[in-house]
């Protein structure tokens, strides 16, 4: 076992296994080796295809058969790339600005909530002491009309 072969097995991680046609009847295992495209963070080339052994996930089994199904990139196309990836990462960039706002604004609506609820709940206690205040007020006003009545019954009888 080389230590490229090791590094040719690293590269099948994350990569994106084609349709079965694209098989390839070549692996040291004796079994088809598949056809993927290397879509690895740090890929050179990304989507650039190749065939790799299909044990590669089980170090004990693979005989880490790899092989480029085409060559490398030119430069032109890696300058794209970049270009492109670039962009990617800004408005990646952008979405996660967007997110963190947009998750902000929740816990805002959440706490905004709660302090509703809590207003409201006041407002209920406002509202049952009101209708004691005005109960009182009725009594009250009651009483002084009796009393009135009594003073001037009081005040007949005296004259
Ligand atoms: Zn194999």
């Amino acid at each position: 076992m080389s230590s490229s072969s090791s590094n040719s097995r690293s590269s099948i991680k994350g990569s994106r296994r084609l349709d079965p046609k694209f098989e390839y009847v070549n692996c040291r295992c004796g079994i088809s080796a598949p056809c993927w495209e290397a879509w690895r963070i740090g890929t050179l080339d990304p989507g650039r295809r190749f065939f790799g052994c299909s044990r590669y996930k089980d170090p004990n089994l693979s005989c880490n058969f790899f092989q480029w199904a085409e060559p490398p990139y030119t430069d032109r196309a890696r300058e794209v790339i970049d270009e492109l990836k670039r962009k990617l990462d800004v408005k990646s960039g952008e979405i996660q600005r967007v997110n963190e706002e947009f998750s902000f604004a929740e816990k805002k609506v959440i706490l905004l909530n709660e302090e509703l609820m809590i207003s409201k709940k006041k407002n209920k206690e406002y509202e049952v002491l009101i209708v004691k205040m005005e109960k009182t007020i009725h009594w009250l006003k009651k009483l002084f009309v009796v009393v009135v009545l009594v003073m001037l019954v009081v005040f007949v009888l005296i004259m």
